[in-house]
């Protein structure tokens, strides 16, 4: 298959071009940030951090609500920059992208300080003794945030105004091949009155994320590829900055027998073609129960068949083109590959041939099995592939025959037959009868396990990793010795064999048979 040559992303100048995929024409130039020029920016972000530490989480939220009114008001114009400079339909930048933001913004700023509250911990019969235990949580201070190009408004804003509302300032590298929108986030901030170096934005490429791990920023929140997640783990680890690695999947959909059909049908097709499979949790498995597979997979095909494919700033646009020529590679090497290995293609298959940009027609495959490269390996792209299963055990056994862990979706009536299969899947998102959506929520975790990644985002969850929990102990009564101290003789050795029989059984009960020994140190002769 012949693909397009758009002209190279990265050119020899310190600039990077944004391109629009779906008509190959320049949409402007950023910089290409420097070692030197990241340094300088985490130096002024770590300046800027400490008098914005210090400000209440409602002083923050005042900002972050401001950038919010502003996001509202131009979504149109941001929608249009997003659609331009991803390909994607402008009306999935709405609803994928400024939706989410615009929700995390809102309960961020209003939610922060209350799930960051001191916490007071139960320390049992320490408790009895006059201790107490608390943990405050601290910013951690500059927080690097590495995002790829697929989400590029949503995925880095979310994490932006987390970080921004735990106490921290950013320092911010966006996908190389999607600078603009990054700027426009930056620019969105600094007119709601954020201070200056609290967001920086350094545009560049893989050397500038690099560069921003070296300048030793307190915490990396990387999100992208399994392979660039590792370099950056590694890199990371020279310095013991602690990474949260939010990375690809391989996510399946279970539809059983007793699914509502026709909806599942619809789900399998959002999940697997919106922002042309171009997501972390796109559906990129499919696996349905024989006795309902013929149907469903006529619906899948109609549903298809039915999508309309063209420049995503057109309102009628269901399926945008692909953001880069690498990804659309990948999807038609994987497409041919599994052809060649006896898959049939029920729709799609190739590029779209009245379509001049990077487009690739929403697929979907049969005859498919895990020996070929589109059952294993991440595609991100508009491709479906439709297995069958016999029962329950086979359903959890294939879902789980991944490298991957990211998102995974069962389709039922019956919600405690759901339960039970999603509480068997590995992946750090398992919903029933819903697809993809979840990283919309707010307040909700976010994260893989095996390859997709470690850590959290968004939720509780994610807006502690943002943050330095530390243990405040205090004892009240400050006027006696504790049992354990100098001086140890044959009573205390006594005293602390009782301790280890009663004491360790959190008995208050147990413990009190002690009491006579324990005045006595604590009073008498020690
Ligand atoms: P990528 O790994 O190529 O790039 C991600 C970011 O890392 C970019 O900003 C890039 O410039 C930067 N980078 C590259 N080399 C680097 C290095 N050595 N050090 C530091 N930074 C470096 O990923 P991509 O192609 O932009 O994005 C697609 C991938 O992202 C897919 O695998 C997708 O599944 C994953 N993704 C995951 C999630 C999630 O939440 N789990 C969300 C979106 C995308």
């Amino acid at each position: 298959m012949s693909v397009q040559t758009l002209p190279s992303q990265v050119e020899q100048s310190r600039e990077i071009v944004s391109y629009d995929p779906a008509t190959g024409e320049e949409l402007g130039r950023a910089t290409l940030c420097s070692p030197e020029a990241v340094k300088q920016a985490v130096n002024r972000a770590r300046t800027a951090q400490l008098a914005w530490a210090a400000l209440s989480f409602r002083q923050r939220a005042r900002i972050i609500l401001r950038a919010r009114k502003l996001m509202l008001s131009e979504r149109d114009e941001i929608a249009r920059l997003v659609s331009r400079e991803t390909g994607k339909p402008a009306a999935e930048a709405v609803s994928m992208e400024i939706v989410p933001t615009l929700d995390a913004m809102h309960y961020f700023a209003h939610a922060s300080e209350n799930l960051l509250r001191p916490q007071k911990i139960d320390i049992g019969q320490y408790g009895m003794m006059g201790r107490s235990s608390r943990i405050v949580f601290k910013p951690l201070g500059v927080i690097g945030i590495i995002s790829p190009w697929n989400f590029p408004l949503a995925t880095p804003a979310d994490e932006v105004v987390m970080a921004l509302m735990a106490g921290n300032a950013v320092v911010l590298k966006p996908s190389e091949l999607t600078p603009l929108i990054a700027l426009k986030i930056g620019e969105l901030f600094s007119r709601a009155g954020l201070p200056e170096g609290l967001l920086e934005i350094v545009t560049g490429d893989g050397t500038t994320g690099a560069a921003l791990i070296d300048a030793r920023v307190d915490k990396i929140m990387f999100t992208g590829s399994v392979a660039t997640g590792k370099r950056v783990a590694e890199a990371a680890a020279k310095y013991l900055t602690p990474v949260v690695l939010e990375l690809g999947g391989k996510d399946p959909m279970i539809v059983l027998e007793d699914a509502d059909l026709a909806n599942a049908a619809r789900g399998a097709v959002w999940g697997a073609f919106a922002n042309a499979g171009q997501a972390c949790a796109s559906v990129e498995r499919c696996y349905v129960q024989e006795a309902i597979a013929p149907r469903f997979i006529e619906q899948v095909v109609a549903e298809t068949k039915a999508l309309k494919q063209g420049v995503g700033t057109d309102e009628a646009v269901d399926i945008g083109a692909m953001s880069n020529e690498r990804q659309l590679r990948i999807v038609a090497e994987q497409v041919n590959d599994a052809q060649q290995h006896g898959a049939r293609v029920l729709t799609g298959g190739q590029r779209a041939a009245n379509l001049k940009g990077l487009f690739y027609e929403p697929t979907i495959l049969t005859g498919v099995d895990h020996r070929m490269a589109i059952m294993r390996d991440e595609t991100f792209g508009p491709v479906l592939p439709v297995m069958t299963f016999k029962t329950d055990d086979e359903a959890v056994e294939l879902a789980n025959d991944s490298v991957y862990g990211l998102t995974a979706s069962v389709w039922t009536r019956n919600i405690a037959r759901g339960r039970r299969i999603a509480e068997r899947i590995e992946a750090g998102t398992v919903m029933v009868n819903e697809v993809v959506y979840t990283h919309g929520i707010a307040q909700t975790p976010w994260g893989g396990v095996k390859d997709s990644g470690y850590g959290r985002t968004h939720g509780r969850m994610g807006l502690l990793e943002l943050v330095s929990p530390r243990h405040i102990h205090v004892n009240r009564l400050s006027f006696l010795p504790d049992l354990w101290w100098f001086r140890y003789s044959r009573q205390a050795g006594r005293l602390f064999g009782g301790l280890a029989r009663r004491f360790t059984t959190g008995s208050l009960l147990h413990t009190s048979l002690l009491l006579p020994q324990i005045i006595r140190r604590l009073f008498g002769r020690r």
